[in-house]
């Protein structure tokens, strides 16, 4: 095949659909483009040991020489301005242009900001810059306050912590991590942070931030106000569906695509990583899913479209998190009303019609390993919930 294949966005997502494409055998032009000054990094260091400087360097997808190997053309601190669909071209900021016949979208999404002027001590965590700003400003003794009971928020509040800053979480929900992990699990997390000294408030939105000669005074809804020598604000990701909007292509808070992540508009043009929206299974409506093992799998699944190959089985959704010392696992699609089987104190195994559908485990890799392989199979309880029995045994 001797494509131009041209990838937008050169992260996670964006670089491992390049290595996919080569691994896969493409040998026609792969042109990778990303806003960022640096080569495609995974972003989930930068919170914990990336933050905390145990690790001096990001986690780069491959080093100068693997990309030159793969003969990937980097462009970086680049973005694009505009597609043409008719005359399959990507207009780019440096004032060139990028002709195509298949076009990768994978620009990912960006901080969702609050609603309050920005300033150098209100610090957000996506990229590495942003990281070796924080960085920076977080020595010890400082007072740090974090809006955002998420995960950005409380892996931030744990590194933190850890470099000797005090921490204070206020999340506008009633419970930590709504959004992607279920109750109990996040209530594990909860006191994990209680016990590292981390002051976690719950309903606290921030209306106003005075910003003082050395500090910021922070005036929360209900009339509280706190003193905080920085903030960290991780209130989720607003997706760069913007160029794609603007060309024609169909989105709905993300780019529309199929389960080979094939624009629903057009067939040469594919959205990967934290910007495609699809359905997942019988769920009616698409949406996001905002995890690095999406990137990889998306990126892949788009390469094998692209190619032509037969598209492989999809693994279920899972992620992880790690804070406090402890390593929370995440696999399927936990739901309010699944039977939930207790395994010990760390793992909690949950049932549809005695199907697995998802597992959480807290410092349990080996159960949560199996849990991954046991996804949609049925499972006899009471072998289940015995953490004597390897769970391997509880398959029906
Ligand atoms: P997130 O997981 O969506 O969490 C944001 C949290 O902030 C939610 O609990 C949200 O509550 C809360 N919130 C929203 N507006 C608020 C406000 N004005 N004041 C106080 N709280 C507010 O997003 P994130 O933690 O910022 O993470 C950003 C991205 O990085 C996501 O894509 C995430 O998946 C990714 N990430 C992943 C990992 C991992 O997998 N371990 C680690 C770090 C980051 P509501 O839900 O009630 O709106």
């Amino acid at each position: 095949m001797d494509e131009r294949i041209v990838i937008l966005g050169a992260g996670h997502a964006g670089g491992s659909a390049a290595i996919a494409l080569r691994d896969l055998g493409f040998s026609g032009e792969i042109s990778l483009i990303g806003e960022e000054t640096d080569a495609p990094y995974e972003r989930p260091t930068l919170s914990k040991a990336f933050l905390s400087g145990a690790d001096p360097e990001p986690v780069w997808l491959a080093n100068d020489a693997r990309w030159r190997d793969l003969n990937v053309q980097l462009t970086l601190g680049v973005s694009g301005i505009a597609i043409d669909r008719e005359s399959r071209s990507v207009t780019l900021s440096n004032g060139s242009s990028a002709p195509y016949d298949r076009l990768i979208l994978a620009t990912g999404g960006r901080v969702r900001r609050l609603d309050t002027p920005d300033h150098p001590r209100i610090h957000h965590l996506r990229t590495t810059d942003d990281a070796r700003a924080l960085a920076k400003a977080a020595k010890p003794g400082a007072r740090a306050v974090i809006v955002g009971g998420g995960v950005i928020g409380l892996e931030t509040a744990s590194t933190l912590v850890d470099l000797g800053l005090t921490a204070m979480v206020l999340e506008a929900g009633d419970r930590l991590l709504g959004r992607n992990i279920p109750g109990e699990a996040a209530g594990w997390l909860a006191s994990a942070h209680a016990r590292i000294g981390v002051d976690v408030r719950l309903g606290r939105s921030v209306r106003a931030i005075e910003h003082r000669a050395n500090d910021l005074k922070i005036q929360l809804d209900g009339g509280e106000t706190l003193e905080a020598d920085l903030m960290v604000v991780g209130i989720g990701i607003i997706p760069c569906a913007e160029l794609a909007e603007a060309s024609g292509l169909p989105t709905a808070g993300g780019v529309l695509v199929d389960s080979s992540y094939r624009s629903l508009g057009d067939e040469r043009v594919f959205a990967i990583g934290d910007l495609a929206a699809r359905t997942w299974g019988d769920e009616p409506n698409p949406r996001r899913m905002e995890t690095w093992a999406h990137a990889q799998t998306s990126a892949r699944a788009a390469a094998l479209a692209i190619l032509g190959l037969p598209a492989e089985p999809e693994p279920a959704p899972w992620f992880w998190t790690a804070q406090c010392g402890h390593m929370l696992q995440i696999v399927g699609d936990p739901g309010a009303g699944d039977t939930v089987i207790a395994r010990g104190d760390g793992v909690r195994l949950y049932v549809r019609d005695d199907v697995l559908v998802g597992a959480v485990c807290l410092d349990q890799p080996r159960d949560f390993g199996t849990a991954k392989r046991l996804i949609g199979k049925a499972l006899v309880a009471d072998r289940a919930s015995d953490p004597a029995t390897d769970l391997r045994k509880a398959a029906a």
